[in-house]
């Protein structure tokens, strides 16, 4: 991903920072002056914000093993200012799947705080909290430790919140799950996060905290797109392809002139064609953008086959519109064909097929909730 820094890979798992990280030094030299710190406490500052990112990324750890004995990749862990993410190769439907996987990294927070409280209670005299609020009292060993345990209480309950994209939020979603099934589960977790997220703007703005006001809109855009996004998996796993599948389209030869499928286009017909040779034998596809291509370049002397793909692939009818939604958006199929089960070809599906029936079928499940 671009705007990321690579710092190495531990476990198999890349460790990205993002390039906002770099403004961290500009707010620990911000926080020590407002603060009067000398020099020396400052570094005890930059050390400490150092320590909180280094817990944050085991945090993230702990989702991405739990995640591992559950057979799912983790792409990378990226760190911004705001938190970390393990960005996970896909998150399991099985509620207690997603629930252990969302209170791994929250755990590891707690195993942190619990094992430093031990160190602190054995090696020093007094508690385990800090004696003050105080940043000064970072250059001392002991009140570092103490202020280190404070933080990962903190990001223990911070990450608890229930809402997503908090661990919270995953974890609400999984035992709502468990009673109503996944995706009215989604729907209620959604709601109550935009709900809490509303209440930490509000209440950020009313005490200028400005990072509770910016994570609240954060929130507030992530619980709406996780909610379309168990939405759409939804539908297209419970479509199957013969329910949108387009049995009129024109199939193109290798010898005809490009300009035939670009003149049907042009007038508005189909956007993706099948190719076939001589024996009727499907040997590629023009998808809608070597078209446009050709419109824009005004090629017109070329002939069909000089202009194709030759990325085709046939999905037997049983098929449900994810395993066309999957090909679609990795390999990027422009056109797809069905076949029956004795291998005939009963239509086409294309991307502007699923377009048109997304779009349908969430204008209408949008007109179905508004009240009558
Ligand atoms: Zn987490």
């Amino acid at each position: 991903m671009k705007g990321n820094l690579n710092i190495g890979t531990y476990l198999g798992i890349p460790v990205k920072i993002h390039w906002t990280f770099g403004l961290l030094i500009l707010f620990v030299g911000y926080v020590g002056v407002t603060n009067g710190l000398n020099g020396k406490e400052i570094l005890a500052f930059g050390m400490y914000m150092l320590v909180l990112f280094f817990c944050v990324v085991l945090h993230e750890y702990g989702h991405a093993i739990m995640a591992r004995k559950y057979g799912v990749k983790t792409r990378d862990i990226i760190l911004s200012p705001i938190g970390g993410v393990a960005r996970l190769e896909s998150i399991p439907e099985e509620p207690y799947k997603e629930l252990f996987i969302a209170l791994a990294g929250p755990l590891v927070n707690v195993i942190i705080a619990v094992t430093l409280s031990i160190v602190t209670l054995s090696i020093y005299n007094g508690g385990i909290f800090p004696s003050s609020e105080s940043l000064e009292l970072l250059k001392y060993p002991s009140e570092f430790i103490r202020f280190v345990i404070v933080m990962n209480i903190a990001l223990f309950v911070f990450n608890l919140v229930p809402a997503f994209p908090m661990d919270g939020g995953r974890v609400l979603r999984s035992l709502l799950a468990i009673k109503i099934g996944r995706s009215k589960a989604t729907r209620v977790a959604s709601m109550i996060g935009r709900i809490l997220a509303i209440g930490f703007i509000v209440f950020g703005l009313i005490n200028s905290h400005i990072l509770l006001t910016i994570i609240g809109v954060f929130i507030y855009v992530t619980a709406g797109s996780e909610n379309k996004s168990v939405m759409m998996t939804e539908v297209l796993s419970n479509t199957k392809v013969t329910e949108i599948v387009n049995p009129n389209y024109t199939i193109i030869n290798v010898d005809d002139p490009i300009e035939l499928p670009m003149n049907i286009y042009l007038r508005g017909g189909e956007k993706n064609f099948l190719v076939a040779d001589h024996t009727g034998a499907i040997v590629g596809v023009i998808p809608e953008l070597f078209l446009i291509d050709a419109i824009k370049n005004n090629v017109k002397n070329l002939l069909a086959g000089q202009r194709m793909s030759d990325k085709h692939v046939f999905l037997p009818e049983e098929s449900t519109l994810m395993d066309v939604y999957k090909l679609m958006s990795s390999q990027g199929m422009s056109i797809i064909s069905i076949v029956n089960q004795d291998g005939d070809r009963i239509g086409i599906i294309d991307r502007e097929g699923v377009s048109r029936f997304l779009e349908i079928r969430f204008n209408n499940s949008k007109a179905k909730k508004s009240p009558v």
